[in-house]
């Protein structure tokens, strides 16, 4: 087993810069957190879920898709080196792997994959949530898991890439801490999961009528944050951006919280009111997505209710759901 006491997180990290393009939590000046490059601020790996999607990593809220220049079209440049990208947590871990399977299968997403293909992924686990409370390790899904018992980063490497990258650093003194942390974990409730399990089942038995939509989409003021906060959210518009020399088409994050979401051409609008698209946005988690791929697609990091203003994050919905129309069965 190898660790890294805290004091040396910044050598792991800066040694990794000759290699690859190194992201990771660090606190900004206000003392929020942010994914990073190294240098830019303390490093930040306590304190649980960042406030931004990691995956925007790979999925980022706007990018080139190609540029036309002098009667030549370019293909979106990827990154000079591969991509090292640490502060995962489990969920965020589940989540990646969901857009993993949503950009490969069927149509393949080159320029996702022209950023995800050949990086790395740390996932960040144990007494490090916020608060210092437990997260469960992740146990895999990423090339190394960093797990923090209290006074050390624990590492554990799960592919050879992961294996190579912490050869070097020394092993650390036999311990049961790991298996300690394992443990406190199977004791951990889940709540958040079982409730989000009873809302799918509601949904997909049809038991919520359109009225609660209709009220819960009054709550709605369509500021998209929800959207933008979610790692599983691969909504994406398109927009081109005329320069002297070049036209550039780019790709943004869209939200289906927005009246123009699915607006056609003619005018028709299937997602017209909020109700609508308020229900959207909760049914295609629980209740689309089980049905397409075969597993609910929220993996409750939590970041949509910490950022909703007016409290219909999809734990909110699904909490009054319950309340109301049973737990599904
Ligand atoms: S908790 Fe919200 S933000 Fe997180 S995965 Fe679920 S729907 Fe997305
Ligand atoms: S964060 Fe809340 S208010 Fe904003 S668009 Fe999403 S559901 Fe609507």
């Amino acid at each position: 087993m190898k660790s890294i006491p805290p004091d040396n997180l910044p050598d792991f990290f800066n040694s990794l810069s000759a290699t690859f393009e190194v992201r990771l939590p660090i606190e900004l000046p206000d003392g929020t957190r942010t994914l990073g490059n190294p240098g830019d601020g303390p490093i930040a790996l306590h304190g649980g879920a960042l406030p931004g999607k990691p995956t925007a990593a790979f999925f980022p809220q706007q990018g080139p898709v190609f540029t036309v220049a002098g009667g030549f079209v370019a293909e979106a440049p990827s990154p000079p080196r591969p991509l090292f990208v640490a502060g995962f947590t489990p969920r965020d871990l589940d989540c990646l792997r969901f857009i993993d399977r949503f950009f490969a299968e069927g149509w393949h997403d080159d320029i996702y994959f022209s950023r995800r293909r050949g990086a790395l992924v740390a996932g960040v686990s144990g007494r490090c949530g916020p608060g210092g409370a437990l997260l469960p390790p992740a146990g895999g899904d990423c090339d190394l898991e960093m797990v923090w018992d209290g006074c050390r980063w624990l590492i554990v490497p799960y592919s050879e890439a992961g294996l190579a990258i912490t050869s070097e650093l020394p092993d650390s003194a036999p311990s049961n801490a790991l298996d300690q942390i394992r443990q406190a974990s199977e004791a951990l409730p889940d709540e958040e999961g079982t409730l989000i399990r009873r809302a799918s089942r509601l949904l997909r038995a049809d038991r919520v009528p359109d009225s609660f939509w209709a009220e819960i989409g009054e709550r709605c003021i369509a500021c998209t944050a929800c959207n933008l906060a979610c790692p599983t959210c691969t909504c994406f518009g398109v927009q081109d951006w005329r320069y002297a020399e070049r036209v550039e088409r780019s790709r943004m994050w869209d939200s289906c919280q927005l009246d123009g979401f699915m607006r056609e051409a003619s005018g028709h609008n299937p997602l017209g009111t909020e109700a609508l698209r308020t229900r959207r946005r909760i049914h295609h988690k629980l209740a689309a997505d089980p049905e397409r791929w075969g597993e609910i697609s929220c993996f409750r990091c939590g970041r949509c209710d910490a950022v909703c203003p007016t409290g219909i994050g999809i734990f909110a919905v699904a909490r009054e759901m319950v309340d109301r129309f049973g737990s599904g069965g």
